[in-house]
């Protein structure tokens, strides 16, 4: 038998130093030292580093060096690795680089849930903030307050954040970022209300939150809002009088159906036949209690609980569990029809609160891609909304129960288990496009648009169908901020997860990882990657790769809804009429259930 005439030992390997701190700029020596029989390759991997290097190589050690370090550099960890034919091993040489502040941007207020002027520093150590309004330091308080929304090894991003500011605090913002190795400061100005005359205190006055229902009540006391039939073309009233009409509380489009948030200046109500701005964000300003509840709550439609028999639990979601019912005397042609009701589990006030929001709000969006709200029961707990029934559920569930690893678990038992075909995943995304349309043209922003928040029906139909959040259910999908805070931090362009800035641009990038879900069948986006490493990714500039069964010109659409910039992202209408010819192109066999 032939034995081998030298023995085999498995290299060892060791960096010195393990960890350097230096100041930026600095030259550092380091020697990755191996032994191994043979005797082992010896490899130091510079791959990603900004700072230049150059390597020394001898017969059991190569030196490193690195001159002129550089910040983009800090807290790496640079690798080196020996191999022999036995095996490999691997030591660490850690980067600690030490620089003064620098502000990277300091951008203009934006408007969100509040105001926020955001920035993004650099520095190490972390540096202090200190802001200045009008080069008075600024005392932060609950109203007013520096949030830090991400923070890596060389950067800071976040906002200074203003809750209801007001023409006082309108003027030039100073930050200025302190650390032992020295400062640096930018200025910014900020117009948050034009200057008070007459009748912009008026204004101001009367869009307080707490004024404006009783103004809103005064005006529709006084000017009732005209039969549906006088409101000219491309006006709508306040409240309308049919049931069926749109929405109560119509925002003014700009004739645009996508409109892009930077481009659409003030948002308006009309009132009567008076075009009023309105401060707040849409979404918020129906989110103000007594406006809902002085002028949304009619329009909601009321179904008594006797009408309602349950059949079986759905799942379960963000306010409770979702039934299969039965709902008798619904609609005038059909006696009874098969609804999907949401019970709300806690009736606390909030949740009661954000219960009516979801309500209001569905009451106001219909369309065929938007799930078909039929209305609430609340004359006893727990309080219920009914829904049209989707026959497959959630589309995410869906799109796993027709994969490849589905169809190879069933096995041929569940002969029903059909793997999607690519012309059916492009009628499912061109259907949640045409939805999004919608939505923009609505002026409304989901946040949290994926697949687990839509839904399918029969002949592979498949509309939006969540409008709350599905975070009980899908927890892992995800990310805890706070106390309360769950944000889908997969789903989140750089902004929002940067500067926590929504808009419908931001819902485009959302849109793009919903088709990179659909061509995965239902994977989660970045699924090897923990939260943490997930916001660098997306912070840094990646983008997911494209998936296996993905045809190149969808991919392309991913990439157009990935764009760094919001304003160079695909536009939502673009969008949709791509993936319709897309569809077209290939013709969808739609009986895939059976
Ligand atoms: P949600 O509260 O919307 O997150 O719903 C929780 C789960 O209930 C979803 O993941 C679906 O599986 C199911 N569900 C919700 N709404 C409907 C509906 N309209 N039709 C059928 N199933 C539904």
């Amino acid at each position: 038998m032939f034995t081998s005439c030298f023995s085999t030992v498995v290299p060892k390997v060791e960096v010195i130093p393990k960890t350097v701190t230096q100041m930026e700029g600095s030259n550092v020596n380091a020697v990755c030292r191996a032994s191994g029989s043979p005797a082992p390759e010896i490899l130091w991997n510079r791959e990603m580093l900004s700072t230049n290097s150059e390597i020394e190589p001898f017969e059991t050690e190569i030196n490193l060096t690195l001159s002129g370090l550089s910040p983009d550099d800090n807290g790496r960890v640079i690798v080196c690795s020996a191999e022999n034919m036995v095996g490999q091993s691997e030591a660490t040489l850690q980067l600690n680089i030490l620089f003064a502040p620098t502000i990277q941007q300091l951008l203009a207020p934006e408007r969100d849930h509040h105001w926020c002027i955001p920035f993004t520093v650099t520095a190490n150590p972390k540096p202090e903030l200190q802001w200045y309004h009008e080069n008075v330091p600024l005392q932060e308080h609950d109203y007013i307050h520096t949030m830090i929304h991400v923070s890596t090894e060389n950067e800071d991003h976040g906002c200074l954040q203003l809750v209801n500011p007001t023409h006082i605090h309108n003027g030039e913002y100073k930050l200025v970022a302190k650390n032992k190795y020295g400062k640096d400061e930018k200025a910014v100005s900020a117009q948050f209300i034009d200057p008070p005359n007459i009748i912009r205190r008026a204004h101001a006055l009367i869009f307080s939150t707490r004024i404006f229902p009783i103004f809103l009540l005064l005006i529709l006391i006084l000017h009732p809002p005209p039969p549906p039939h006088c409101v000219s073309p491309g006006t709508s009233s306040v409240i309308s009088n049919d049931d069926d009409s749109a929405s109560p509380l119509h925002h003014v489009s700009n004739g645009n159906n996508t409109p892009s948030s930077s481009e659409m200046g003030p948002d308006a109500v009309i009132i009567g036949m008076t075009k009023i701005p309105v401060i707040e964000n849409p979404q918020y300003f129906r989110n103000s209690g007594i406006v809902i509840g002085l002028l949304l709550h009619p329009v909601v439609q009321h179904i008594k609980r006797h009408n309602i028999v349950l059949k079986r639990e759905l799942g379960e979601g963000a306010f409770g569990k979702v039934f299969l019912a039965e709902c008798y005397n619904l609609t005038p042609d059909q006696e009874k029809l098969h609804v999907a009701v949401k019970t709300l589990k806690e009736a606390s006030e909030s949740s009661r609160a954000d219960f009516y929001r979801e309500a209001e709000l569905l009451t106001n969006l219909q369309h065929e891609h938007i799930v078909t709200f039929y209305g609430v029961c609340v004359e006893s707990d727990p309080l219920i909304m009914v829904f049209e029934y989707m026959k497959h559920g959630d589309l995410n569930k869906f799109l796993r129960s027709h994969g490849p690893d589905a169809v190879l678990m069933a096995d041929g038992q569940h002969s029903i288990l059909v793997e999607l075909t690519q012309s059916q995943m492009l009628h499912i995304a061109q259907q949640i496009a045409a939805g999004m349309v919608y939505l923009a043209s609505q002026h409304f922003v989901h946040r949290d648009l994926a697949t687990r928040n839509c839904l399918v029906g029969e002949n592979l139909l498949v509309k939006i169908g969540d409008f709350g959040m599905s975070r009980d259910v899908y927890s892992t999908d995800y990310y805890r901020v706070g106390g309360h805070t769950m944000l889908p931090i997969r789903w989140m362009p750089p902004e929002s997860i940067m500067y926590r800035r929504f808009t419908t641009e931001s819902d485009v990038w959302s849109l793009g990882v919903v088709l990179w879900e659909i061509f995965t069948y239902g994977k989660q986006p970045w699924y090897q990657l923990s939260n943490n490493e997930v916001i660098e990714c997306i912070t840094q500039g990646r983008v997911l790769q494209r998936p296996r069964p993905c045809p190149k010109e969808v991919y392309d659409l991913m990439l157009g809804c990935w764009q760094r910039e919001p304003y160079m992202r695909l536009n939502i209408k673009e969008i949709h009429s791509m993936l319709q010819s897309l569809a077209k192109a290939s013709p969808v066999y739609l009986d895939i259930l059976g």
